[in-house]
């Protein structure tokens, strides 16, 4: 491993430490870890260096290069916002800090690849219950529809709705073969006999890099995107529609991903309300209120503030971060879960009318639509419930015991 300590040439205050964590894998693959060195100068401690470990030698006035970018564009310009804190549990936390090694142990979480899991009971029926907990809770505040949408999302409704200007590392491209005979042939060819000493994986992405194309599709990174494109070019002919849909996400998170707290692949229950803003405001106020007695109801601990979407990599990210957690437009579950952290169990968005606009819905009145989203994460609710209640479902709650034997009947 090649170790390097590389300055900034402007130190990150503390407060934005975690800012500049969360993007450092983004900013090279080179980086295999990195440890933020603090400073004190003139009374005050900030991050003045990274020190970086990387597998290959790396260029180290380019890496400086990079970070000196990321800190000046991205992270020194986010402007302080105080936390707002909506709300608290009253249950109390203990949590078990072996219950990942206990799920793979035991069999329940089955590890198949980089932050991408498999599960089994009663894991998975945990899962599924709580599911169903919180989509029958918006079924009968809004009536709202289930609906099934693909794992696949057209790329541009993707740009469209600016999602993919906003979190380009998240996204996970398809890609397909050039449909041709001859690029099917070549294609294989070169992946059964990659060069010498070549690793199958290079080999893989130096045929793919030839013979392949984008196939215009992309592994959805939310289940809402769908709803706003169904949506798209109509007026609608009441003040909320509301729908609700289950889906399997993708989000590259790099070297981030960690247990069953942050996945590659991940299954998202989405609740989206589209209207006029009073309504869509309404709706996502009285359904997030809804959804934090049934997590005290669930006995778990927890709490919820406003948070902020993880802009990268475009002008005005800092802008856009601050403008969510002044406006409060983004409040966020937190569950405790092992090792003393929290995770975002569930987001409670509002998105103004940048989607109404973007996919041209319009209210009854002729108003540009408001749009606003409710997002669980239903395995890091799970694994939550897990932490905090043990893997023996003798010892859940009553009300959840119930449920799962009347589904085994
Ligand atoms: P977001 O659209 O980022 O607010 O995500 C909605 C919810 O999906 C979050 O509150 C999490 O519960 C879940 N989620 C988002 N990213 C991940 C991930 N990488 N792994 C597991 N769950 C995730
Ligand atoms: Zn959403």
């Amino acid at each position: 491993m090649h170790e390097y300590t590389i300055p900034l040439s402007r130190r990150v205050p503390q407060r934005l430490a975690d800012e500049l964590s969360k993007r450092m894998f983004f900013v090279s693959e080179a980086i295999e870890s990195f440890e933020l060195v603090e400073e004190s100068a003139d009374g005050t401690t900030a991050v003045g260096a990274v020190r970086i470990a990387a597998r290959a030698p790396l260029d180290e006035a380019a890496m400086q290069h990079l970070l000196d970018r990321l800190v000046s564009e991205e992270i020194v310009p986010q402007r302080s916002v105080k936390a707002h804190r909506i709300w608290r549990s009253g249950q109390s936390a203990t949590t078990h800090d072996d219950t990942f090694e206990s799920m793979i142990d035991q069999g329940l979480a089955i590890g198949s690849g980089e932050g991408q899991f498999g599960f089994a009971e009663p894991f998975l029926g945990l899962i599924s219950h709580l599911d169903v907990v919180f989509r029958t809770a918006a079924q009968r505040s809004f009536g709202a529809p289930e609906r099934r949408y693909p794992g696949l999302i057209a790329t541009e409704v993707l740009a469209r709705s600016g999602y993919l200007a906003s979190f380009p590392q998240f996204l996970m491209f398809a890609g397909r073969l050039h449909g041709e005979l001859d690029s099917y042939k070549a294609f294989v060819d070169q992946v059964s006999r990659p060069a010498p000493a070549e690793h199958a994986g290079a080999a893989m992405s130096r045929a793919l890099a030839v013979h392949s194309t984008h196939a215009g599709y992309t592994l959805s990174p939310a289940v809402c995107y769908h709803v706003y494109e169904q949506q798209a070019g109509t007026g609608l002919d009441t003040d909320l529609v509301s729908v609700t849909a289950r889906g399997t996400c993708f989000r590259h998170e790099s070297r981030y991903h960690r247990s069953l707290e942050r996945l590659w692949e991940f299954t998202m229950r989405e609740v989206v309300f589209i209207g006029s803003e009073a309504r869509v405001l309404e709706a996502r106020s009285s359904f997030m209120h809804e959804v934090f007695a049934i997590v005290e109801e669930l006995g778990l601990a927890g709490h919820a503030e406003t948070a902020s979407d993880p802009f990268f990599c475009r002008a005005g990210a800092a802008e856009s971060i601050w403008t969510q957690r002044l406006m409060e437009l983004k409040y966020e579950l937190l569950l405790p879960v092992a090792g003393g952290r929290s995770v975002a169990a569930a987001s409670f968005n509002a998105h103004g009318t940048s989607l109404g606009e973007a996919f041209s819905i319009s209210t009854p009145d002729g108003e540009v639509a408001h749009t606003g989203c409710v997002a669980f994460g239903l395995e890091r609710l799970a694994y939550a419930f897990v932490c905090q209640h043990g893997l023996d479902p003798a010892d859940w709650p009553d009300p959840v015991r119930r449920a799962l034997a009347d589904t085994r009947l």
